[in-house]
């Protein structure tokens, strides 16, 4: 059976240290870690996630700042409002919340925040810092994903590491992380025309497709690490993957569940991204 590589022993020890990194701070600057959240419309998704982050925040002895607006802002509205908490230096870090309501261009919003305070690691000065393996705030999910591996003890080096998808947010991040590690890294897609013989190869085997159940039992190489980041909401109401968790478990030599895999790391490194961008941004070590 294979290992089951959940979220909640990562969070906790990556808690442990960002609450000693927060007194810390707060005793020899005399600053608290700040993140902004910016949050148009009313999805309730949308709304959940913004919750759990400020009670995250709060629980570490973080601020936030809430922004939250109904949907009808305008992009020069929204394009100003990020102006104003970048010029802030009382905020570390800028959330922008997405999706962002139709209409309103993402891209232009997350090119408007400043670099130093993208806690969301999706500025193009910082996904090209990863590209050159410089990073320093990495994007969240990436992040989580390689948070997941290490605390597992999964090896890379000399691996074969293999990525369904290529998305800004997940995909390509997360194979520039693989590779900084020194695993050898194959990107699959929506053209890749046998999925499977692609995947069976991977000793790591990362799926962030956004597709139900993507991957079978017969997409995985026996006793590969498998870390599903898909998030799905059955019929049920119950969440699920883009693995087939049945099915792949017991070939696989780990795994993480969905939920209570990749989704709760994400908010851990948002949290992390925040202390680092506040300690570069107050010169502390
Ligand atoms: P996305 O932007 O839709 O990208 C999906 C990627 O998968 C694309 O590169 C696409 O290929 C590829 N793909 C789609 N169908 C495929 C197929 N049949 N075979 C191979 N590749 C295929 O999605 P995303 O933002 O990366 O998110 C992926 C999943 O992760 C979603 O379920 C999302 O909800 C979840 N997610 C979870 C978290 C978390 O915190 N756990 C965070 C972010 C996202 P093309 O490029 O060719 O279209």
């Amino acid at each position: 059976m294979a290992v089951r590589m959940a979220g909640k022993p990562v969070v906790e020890a990556v808690y442990r240290d960002l609450a000693d990194e927060v007194v810390a701070i707060r005793r020899d600057h005399g600053v608290t870690p700040t993140l902004a959240v910016v949050l148009i419309g009313d999805d309730p998704a949308s709304a959940t996630y913004v919750n759990s982050k400020r009670k995250t925040a709060a629980d570490l002895g973080m601020d936030t700042r809430d922004h939250i607006y109904p949907q009808g802002m305008g992009q020069g509205e929204l394009m100003a409002l990020v102006a104003e908490l970048n010029r802030d230096d009382k905020v570390h870090g800028i959330l922008v919340q997405l999706p962002l309501p139709k209409g309103l261009d993402e891209s232009r919003v997350l090119e408007s925040v400043d670099a130093a305070k993208d806690v969301d690691g999706l500025h193009p000065t910082n996904l090209g810092r990863l590209l050159i393996g410089k990073p320093t705030l990495v994007s969240c999910t990436p992040a989580g994903v390689m948070a997941i591996l290490d605390h597992y003890g999964i090896a890379l080096s000399g691996k074969s590491a293999v990525v369904v998808g290529r998305s800004r947010l997940v995909g390509k991040p997360v194979a520039q992380l693989l590779i900084a590690r020194d695993a050898v890294v194959t990107t699959c897609h929506s053209k890749t025309p046998d999925l499977a013989a692609v995947t069976r190869q991977a000793d790591v085997l990362v799926v962030a497709a956004g597709r139900q159940h993507l991957i079978g039992a017969q997409h995985v190489k026996p006793g590969a690490a498998v870390v599903d980041v898909g998030i799905h909401r059955k019929p049920d109401g119950k969440l699920t993957g883009d693995v087939d968790f049945a099915a792949v478990e017991p070939i696989a030599g780990a795994i993480t569940p969905v939920p209570g895999g990749v989704g709760p790391t994400t908010v851990a490194m948002l949290m992390r991204n925040t202390v680092t961008a506040c300690k570069l941004q107050i010169g502390a070590r």
